[in-house]
């Protein structure tokens, strides 16, 4: 047993002062009003659930700040994005994301949700465990402390209409079933939970997402949706339809949907999206770093899509900036101040449900116990009433990350992070 008592907790009634939190083999058995307790783990300031990162390409790291000059687009930034994909194997890749899943534990996420499609070597062939470099990720979160649900990608064309350049080659498996088949052979661990994804409706045809949907059955699915007005018109001039619309009558919307993005929609779309009870995961400082646009959040709120939030390529990993920049667009397209509720903030970034941990995510029995620590003190927070400072907080305020039970990150710092600038400088050699 080891227990953690917090000087403020954000219950899900409330926030609350002077709380125990009894943990026991990785979960909450108690939460509790009570005097600290000698002997056990004092956590000041605001102590919310730990962050859920719904989606992350972990290499997509080794970019930051090497693609700023010159201009470009989202298709030149691609362009970049391939060539540094082709460096990737499955030692490389380990190094490189249990470094940026200790960066994630530091900034308060306790769960990630790897979107994850560089399957195979370059140039072509298979590994010897056609699941190695997945494995290398579930071996990175296990390596930083956190869970991860491994979304294993589909990923068939280059494009709609469109064969795989040679640099997308590794991506694929070929045909749906392959993929269905290897996705299979994978299994659940304690901290580790195998889930699904549609890469897009660029990347997979119509006619193989049924087969998609039935091979992810119970788990996640997760499918980028709508990120570029490119998207959306190739697939008008292709099908007569969005790509939301093609995704509702494929039958990929369901209550286990994430449509990552969900950029660029229609009224229609949102109400689909909506009336399937699936989720909608929001990337709003990607969304900004590639000149996306700004997605239509409190619509979906509205329309009952509960929304999750990823820091995608990590130009920034930063969960509450993450989350600020989300009422920050929703206040720039509306004009309007309070668009979204510092509550329904916190909904978001501690969404675990949409990686398939449904208990994860409040502070309550019988959760994991993943808790994570801002200081109400430093000089971006001092004077911030305590139920609105995730709106003026950023990552450098969270002093103590607990991920199931384990104190795995204090002040910014985690073992492994020492690792990041060196590993990136080898992709790049
Ligand atoms: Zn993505």
């Amino acid at each position: 047993m080891s227990d953690y008592w917090c000087e403020r907790a954000w219950l899900p009634s409330g926030i609350q002062a002077g709380v125990l939190v009894r943990v026991s083999a990785g979960a909450i058995v108690g939460v509790s009003a009570a005097e600290p307790p000698p002997d056990a783990h004092r956590l000041g300031g605001l102590v919310l659930p730990g962050f859920a990162n719904a989606h992350s390409h972990a290499f997509h790291r080794a970019l930051r700040g090497r693609t700023h000059a010159g201009g470009g687009t989202f298709w030149t930034w691609r362009t970049a994005m391939y060539s540094l994909a082709a460096t990737l194997d499955p030692d490389t890749y380990h190094r490189l994301a249990r470094a940026v899943y200790a960066e994630m534990a530091a900034a308060g996420v306790t769960c990630v949700g790897e979107f994850h499609y560089v399957h195979h070597p370059a140039g072509g062939g298979r590994y010897a465990d056609p699941n190695a470099m997945g494995e290398a990720l579930r071996q990175a979160a296990a390596d930083a402390g956190i869970r991860i649900t491994l979304l294993d990608t589909c990923y068939l064309a280059g494009g709609i209409g469109t064969p795989l350049a040679p640099e997308q080659q590794r991506f694929s498996d070929g045909t749906v079933e392959a993929w269905a088949a290897r996705v299979g052979a994978q299994r659940d661990a304690p901290h580790a939970r195998v889930g699904a994804a549609i890469h897009s409706v660029r990347a997979v045809p119509p006619a193989d997402l049924p087969a998609v949907v039935d091979a992810a059955g119970q788990r996640p699915l997760h499918v980028h949706v709508s990120e570029q007005p490119a998207e959306n018109e190739a697939c008008l001039a292709a099908y007569g339809r969005t790509p939301t619309e093609l995704l509702h009558e494929a039958g990929a919307l369901t209550p286990r949907t994430t449509a990552v993005h969900a950029t660029h929609l229609s009224a229609k779309d949102i109400q689909l999206l909506g009336g399937s009870g699936g989720g909608a995961c929001l990337c709003p400082t990607t969304e900004a770093d590639l000149a996306d646009g700004i997605g239509p959040a409190r619509e979906l709120l509205d329309a009952g899509t509960p929304l999750s939030l990823g820091s995608d390529q990590h130009a920034v990993v930063d969960p509450l900036l993450e989350a600020r920049a989300l009422e920050h667009g929703e206040r720039l397209r509306s004009g309007q101040r309070g668009r979204l509720a510092p509550a329904e903030l916190v909904a978001a970034l501690t969404n675990h449900a949409s990686l398939g941990w449904p208990d994860a995510g409040r502070l309550e029995v019988g959760a994991p116990a993943d808790l994570v620590a801002l200081r109400l003190d430093s000089a971006r927070t001092a004077g911030c009433l305590p139920a609105q400072v995730v709106l003026a907080a950023t990552a450098a305020d969270v002093h103590t990350v607990v991920a199931s039970g384990r104190v795995v990150a204090v002040d910014g710092r985690h073992e492994l992070l020492d690792d990041l600038g060196a590993v990136i400088e080898e992709l790049w050699a």
